[in-house]
């Protein structure tokens, strides 16, 4: 009883420790990983109440195309959808949920400045007919996407989840890591676009992205790391030769397999302001090596992977 007690009494210095460790561990000479789990509970701003959910829930009712949609209150974000009430349930549940839970378990402890909208929408037609009404524009992809000047992820989920993972990351880098570079964004996006859990984790998969990077690979057409990762946003999604987000997601999936993906993603968080690309810190990860040869080694590695097929990295 009296050691049950102790520790109870002892847990909070333990943590006040924890988040001071954090704390110290942010300069830039920081070695020791901070554990992720700890940041997320140190740094949390406060949450949106009830109250702000429920008010906002009351104006999204206001504004529904029909009456055809359910609502749910899945923190941080509120999803809105025309399947049936226990379908939009177990998608709030099994892909949002999880996905959040995931993805800030691995990477962020921020959650958007404010409460963000998921549209699910059950068909393409639903979706071109609805986004339209809704935001007075027509989609550009037959997916989905992320709108930040709508608040909105706006997805055809007849398509699969695999989009709304990717559009969940978007709202996330920018609320985490505002400066983040186009190709870590999609990067990370397009990863989690196939994805499932391992270990506990969230652990991306191969996937369509393959073969189109595959043949650039053989005609020698896929750039430098260096230029990838020095890529403004308009250079990235509007001079893409069609490789650049496969180029980005197979690096992350590289990192991944070789369980690097987390060490680099907060390597360049802390250093950002002196890499603004991400370029030193992903050498610094890689262990310094020559990146010419690296990215031979890289492209091998690719040729190698097969869609739905795991390959892991040997160091
Ligand atoms: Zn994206």
């Amino acid at each position: 009883m009296f050691r049950k007690l102790q520790i109870a009494l002892l847990a909070p210095l333990v943590f006040a420790w924890m988040v001071l460790l954090y704390r110290t561990n942010s300069s830039p000479n920081q070695n020791h990983q901070p554990n992720p789990v700890a940041i997320e509970t140190a740094a949390q701003p406060a949450h949106f109440t009830d109250a702000d959910f429920a008010v906002h829930v009351q104006q999204l009712k206001k504004n529904l195309p029909s009456d055809d949609f359910t609502i749910v209150i899945q923190p941080p974000f509120v999803v809105i959808g025309d399947e049936p009430t226990g379908t939009v349930k177990e998608h709030s549940e099994q892909t949002v949920k999880w996905a959040v839970d995931k993805l800030r378990q691995d990477f962020f402890f921020q959650d958007p400045k404010e409460i963000l909208d998921i549209w699910l929408f059950k068909s393409a037609a639903s979706y071109e007919r609805n986004t339209l009404l809704t935001f007075g524009e027509k989609p550009a992809t037959p997916y989905g996407y992320y709108s930040s000047a709508h608040k909105a992820l706006v997805m055809n989920i007849s398509t699969g989840g695999g989009t709304l993972v990717h559009e969940i990351v978007h709202p996330f880098i920018e609320a985490n890591f505002p400066a983040c570079p186009p190709w870590l964004n999609e990067g990370l996006g397009s990863l989690y676009e196939q994805c499932g859990e391992v270990d506990g984790h969230i652990h991306g998969f191969t996937n369509w992205r393959l073969p189109g990077l595959q043949a650039a690979i053989k005609a020698h057409t896929v750039p430098s790391f260096e230029r990838l990762t020095g890529l403004d946003t308009n250079s990235f999604y509007n001079d893409d030769r069609g490789t650049n987000y496969a180029q980005a997601r197979y690096l992350c999936y590289y990192l991944q397999q070789r369980g690097l993906l987390t060490k680099f993603y907060r390597e360049f968080h802390t250093h950002q302001s002196k890499d603004q690309t991400g370029y030193q810190s992903l050498r610094k990860t890689l262990g310094r090596v020559d990146m010419n040869l690296f990215k031979r080694k890289w492209e091998k590695y690719v040729l190698g992977l097969t869609q739905g097929y795991e390959v892991s990295v040997a160091p």
